[in-house]
């Protein structure tokens, strides 16, 4: 059977992309990392421009080979075996003394309503236990120092994201009411690090390119065996106070469950444990087994913690913290 340039060639897989050296390929339309050209089997790509982007809901960018050729049907040769991605922009790094500066347990911290409610939470609920209280709230510092988290005034925390090479990316500043959930109400109650003045100067045409929240964590530790992923920022800090010895990372959003965010994990072939909200199991089960599929090296299952103790009093987006939070009050309070 011939092979027919305009029906044949095939998105480029999660392997032939690390081996194209093509990972960091960006979408024509959004320029985002997270595009597949479709490829030759030899592994030539058909063009820049022929491919599908992995932002199906906010971008959708998909131009299939019979679309691409019915355009350039004049350009006689269809394959492009000499095609190098340009490189990626410079990535934004911000300066560690800017996390400093606000650094939520640091001499000149801000009231940080989330951490206020935590803290309450802790001792109050559990006043015939202070040792236990004492234990967690001792925990708690230790996570908050762990990912630097910062507080802001106006009830700001702010959630850096770091790179396995400890640089600071950017970071999410977001208002936390005094029952320690977001304000979603204010609509300045979100905004990114990157843009504010605080952080000062960038280089030209630098980018924030996103990673997994907490990915910082790889850098000093070679013995990562296992890493539990999370959505929420939240939840990744306070989960480490919950269960220390293990190691919490965040997607920071539902949709991030992908290669990319996952491959420094992959690549190291630390078993990923994904713990979606109890109303992300479809999603994050989706994703999953289309991981296992176009990346079979990854080691990656789906935990069913949080739906197994769910309980039918629980809020409809109820995750692994809450769950946690919960039975806190449950075991401990009077
Ligand atoms: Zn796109």
């Amino acid at each position: 059977m011939s092979y027919d340039v305009t029906r044949d060639p095939h998105l480029a897989t999660w392997r032939e992309r690390i081996e194209l050296n093509i990972k960091l390929m960006r979408c024509p339309a959004c320029n985002r990392v997270g595009y597949k050209p479709y490829i030759h089997p030899d592994g030539t790509i058909v063009a820049e421009e022929c491919g599908k982007c992995d932002h199906e809901s906010s971008c959708g960018y998909h131009i299939p080979p019979k679309e691409w050729f019915k355009e350039h049907s004049q350009d006689g040769d269809h394959t492009n075996p000499n095609y190098v991605p340009p490189p990626p922009p410079p990535a934004i790094k911000i300066d560690r003394n800017v996390a400093l500066q606000v650094y939520c347990l640091g001499p000149k911290a801000v009231r940080n309503p989330l951490l206020r409610y935590w803290t309450n939470l802790i001792r109050n609920v559990a006043p015939k236990h202070s040792d236990t209280a004492t234990k967690y709230v001792e925990r708690m510092k230790a996570a908050l120092r762990q990912f630097m988290v910062g507080s802001l005034p106006g009830g700001y925390t702010v959630w850096w994201i770091v790179d396995e090479t400890g640089s600071i990316r950017s970071g999410k500043c977001m208002k936390y009411r005094s029952d320690g959930h977001r304000d979603k109400e204010d609509k300045f109650g979100f905004r990114w690090m990157h843009r504010s003045p605080l952080v000062g100067q960038q280089k030209e045409g630098a980018e924030y390119v996103g990673c997994l929240f907490g990915l910082h964590q790889l850098k000093n530790n070679k013995d990562i065996k296992e890493v539990q992923i999370v959505e929420s920022e939240k939840t990744a800090v306070l989960m480490t106070m919950f269960k220390p010895t293990m190691t919490w990372m965040a997607t920071m959003g539902l949709g991030n469950l992908n290669q990319y965010r996952l491959a420094p994990l992959i690549d190291r072939g630390i078993h990923i444990t994904c713990h979606p909200d109890i109303d992300g199991y479809g999603k994050w089960g989706d994703k999953v087994e289309q991981l296992k599929h176009d990346c079979p090296e990854a080691k990656i299952t789906l935990s069913d913690y949080v739906k197994d103790h769910y309980y039918a009093i629980d809020s409809a987006n109820t995750d692994i913290l809450d769950e946690f939070e919960r039975d806190y009050i449950l075991l401990y309070s009077p």
